[in-house]
């Protein structure tokens, strides 16, 4: 027999995000991406983990387990539970009029109810006081996680008329510090399990061993009522006629039709040439409406649909056409972007507008500042040195003292380029070991490695700028012995804009090479994007200089490397098209590709930027933390770490070889 349509908790989530969504989720044959990303985006929000620790400080709760789509099981076991005065139940299931919910944590007094609702999401309850903003909407980015909060208790109340419920999130709290070595170590992600959430709890693991607790509790219930009583979100309808809407539709598997329009750029249920037995909620909803709204482009066919987007121009400028159902790149006009004039190199709105030309005439040829290029590099100071880091800030902290979302610095490269050509991987450095707190260790490696010469130091965007800067705070409140000189190291490469730790700009503050990018070149082929791993296939493309050198052996290039064989060739042809060098690296995280995990951070991050620029070797780096990890795992995962942030820092360095070779 199918599942009843029920209107469960994602669902309605994902009415709130388009309704028209609520018709094609969970049907075989519309495409889902965001469900074959789950476990990904799980293991990169890091919201599982939470979920079990959370469990812990509630050292009575049961768990209401098996039989997940089960309704009816879930709640006569729910209810047998509940027929005592007080009882803790993870998980417990309501189900009334076509509304199905699970609770992470409910906690029963008698008829005192508090529904507890886990996330990952940090908050500091020091300064917390409410979500609401002093226009009485709901601020913080929150609104999401409230629906979500307001609906469950929407859902139990009918369950319960004389219940008094009182809503609560769980977050991670940033203002404690963990009094337990490992803690992290205790909830391991398992890919590929049975676990519903994937994460292996150790065995007998009790509340007193996790320690101080770094979990806040916050109660929502303002929040909740604001939810119930005004629908801020959707202010036309009561909060329960909008429930009623999204059930009734739901369950009579009714499509809700919703405008198209800029929200579609995310649309999880877009399937390009879809293979027979599947299809594109996305192009179903666009092949219905855009005959009535552009009547002028006549028969609409698939390829009229996949025109470039208005929406793909970087930083997205065109609001204003899409709402004037202007969708195409095609259809987009040099007023579309604003001028912002006074800007160094290319401006904003002439990349924008190169874009758009460039897309509307299929013209993938690059476009480069040579003169503002070559004003700049004059200024660079040889020996030229190319430094990446790698980091991982987590929810639930590896050693006693550190606080959620703490960053660890665990791994740098470090480059050098020379005024007669040579390349020399100068050093690297990595800290994997259990429970070691490795910032101020790789500060000082990273001092010695950088006091070798007085040359210009480049990064790749601001992510090695916020560390250094995260680092000279946490040496400022250490007993380090070297801490001072530790600090004005790292005064002279970094700068501060103004923060508590105050305001500075070295003389040898860090070169930002992806600023350079966005000054002076632009290649079709990025697609807008200026990140490394979308400029560096780019200047492959199309520099003839780096296919002549790369494609030919480490030891007969002038270049030294530290983790790979003499005879490895950074660079394949394919049929004279470039390879990106980083498919040819192992994965860093039990088989997951490494694109997969950067694009699951990618994800993650948009919901919620907390473990922004951690990248894959994060995963790695929490999984070695775990002491029963074998010591041939261990070895061949420093390996694959060493070579990424070799091929990293070497990435920076083709860039530099790129714009090297055209302002010659
Ligand atoms: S294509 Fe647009 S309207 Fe259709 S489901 Fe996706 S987001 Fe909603």
């Amino acid at each position: 027999m199918p599942n009843p349509r029920y209107l469960t908790k994602s669902r309605f989530k994902l009415a709130l995000d388009c309704p028209t969504k609520l018709f094609y989720t969970r049907k075989s044959d519309y495409e889902d991406a965001s469900e074959t990303d789950s476990f990904l985006q799980g293991l990169a929000q890091g919201g599982f983990q939470v979920e079990e620790l959370a469990r812990l400080y509630f050292t009575e709760g049961v768990a209401i387990l098996g039989d997940d789509y089960n309704y009816d099981k879930l709640v006569a076991r729910t209810n047998v539970l509940l027929e005592q005065e007080n009882v803790t139940i993870f998980e417990p299931a309501f189900l009334v009029d076509g509304l199905f919910i699970r609770v992470d944590i409910l906690e029963k007094k008698g008829n005192k109810i508090r529904l507890i609702e886990v996330k990952a999401k940090s908050i500091d309850s020091e300064s917390h006081d409410s979500f609401i903003t002093g226009k009485g909407t709901l601020g913080g980015g929150m609104g999401a996680y409230l629906y979500d909060v307001a609906f469950q208790q929407y859902v139990i109340q009918q369950c319960h008329p004389d219940w008094n419920i009182k809503a609560y999130l769980n977050l991670v709290d940033k203002s404690k510090k963990t009094s337990v070595n490992g803690l992290n170590s205790h909830f391991k992600i398992v890919p590929n399990s049975e676990l519903r959430t994937n994460v292996a709890v150790t065995p007998g693991l009790s509340k007193s061993d996790v320690g101080v607790s770094i979990m806040a509790m916050i109660d929502v219930q303002e929040e909740v009522a604001l939810i119930l009583n005004t629908n801020p979100i959707q202010s036309e309808k009561t909060f329960s006629d909008t429930v009623n809407y999204y059930r009734d539709h739901y369950a009579n598997d009714i499509k809700i039709e919703s405008p198209i329009g800029a929200q579609c750029g995310g649309c999880e249920f877009k399937l390009d040439n879809p293979p027979p037995g599947k299809k594109s909620g996305f192009h179903e909803c666009w092949m219905k409406q855009l005959p009535i709204l552009k009547p002028e482009l006549g028969k609409v066919t698939t390829a009229i649909i996949d025109q470039p987007k208005a929406w793909d121009i970087w930083f997205k400028p065109a609001k204003n056409a899409i709402s004037e159902n202007r969708f195409f790149t095609s259809e987009l006009t040099r007023n579309d972007v604003k001028d912002d004039p006074g800007a160094y190199g290319m401006s904003r709105s002439d990349r924008q507008w190169l874009q758009i030309e460039k897309t509307n005439t299929q013209d993938n040829t690059v476009e480069v500042d040579i003169e503002n290029l070559r004003l700049e590099m004059k200024s660079w100071v040889y020996p030229l040195n190319f430094i990446d880091f790698e980091t991982c800030a987590v929810a639930i902290p590896f050693t006693a003292g550190m606080r959620p979302y703490e960053q660890l610095a665990f791994q740098y490269s470090h480059h050098i380029v020379y005024e007669n050509g040579r390349v020399e991987h100068h050093s690297d450095y990595i800290n994997l070991e259990i429970g070691k707190f490795p910032n101020f260790e790789f500060i000082r490696a990273l001092k010695k490695s950088l006091d070798h010469n007085e040359g210009s130091i480049f990064r790749y965007h601001n992510h090695e700028n916020t560390i250094v800067n995260v680092i000279y705070n946490q040496l400022q409140v250490s007993s380090e012995i070297d801490k001072v000189e530790l600090m004005a190291f790292i005064k002279t490469i970094s700068h501060n804009t103004g923060s508590s730790a105050g305001t500075w700009s070295g003389n040898r503050d860090m070169i930002d090479l992806q600023k350079t990018v966005v000054n002076y070149y632009f290649h079709p082929q990025t697609g807008g994007s200026n990140s490394i791993k979308a400029i560096l296939p780019a200047v492959l493309e199309s520099s003839e200089f780096l296919k002549q050198k790369y494609t030919q052996p480490i030891k007969d290039i002038n270049l030294t490397t530290l983790n790979f064989e003499e005879d490895h060739c950074f660079l394949q042809l394919d049929n004279g098209v470039a390879v990106n060098p980083y498919k040819s690296l192992p994965p860093l995280f039990d088989g997951v590709s490494n694109e997969d995990l950067e694009e699951a951070i990618e994800h993650a991050t948009k919901e919620d930027r907390q473990i922004a620029d951690g990248g894959a070797a994060l995963f790695a780096y929490a999984k070695l933390q775990d002491a029963t990890i074998s010591e041939v795992e261990r070895a061949e995962t420093r390996a694959a770490l060493l070579r990424y942030c070799e091929l990293d820092t070497l990435a920076m360095v083709m860039i530099f070889e790129c714009f090297k070779e055209l302002i010659e």
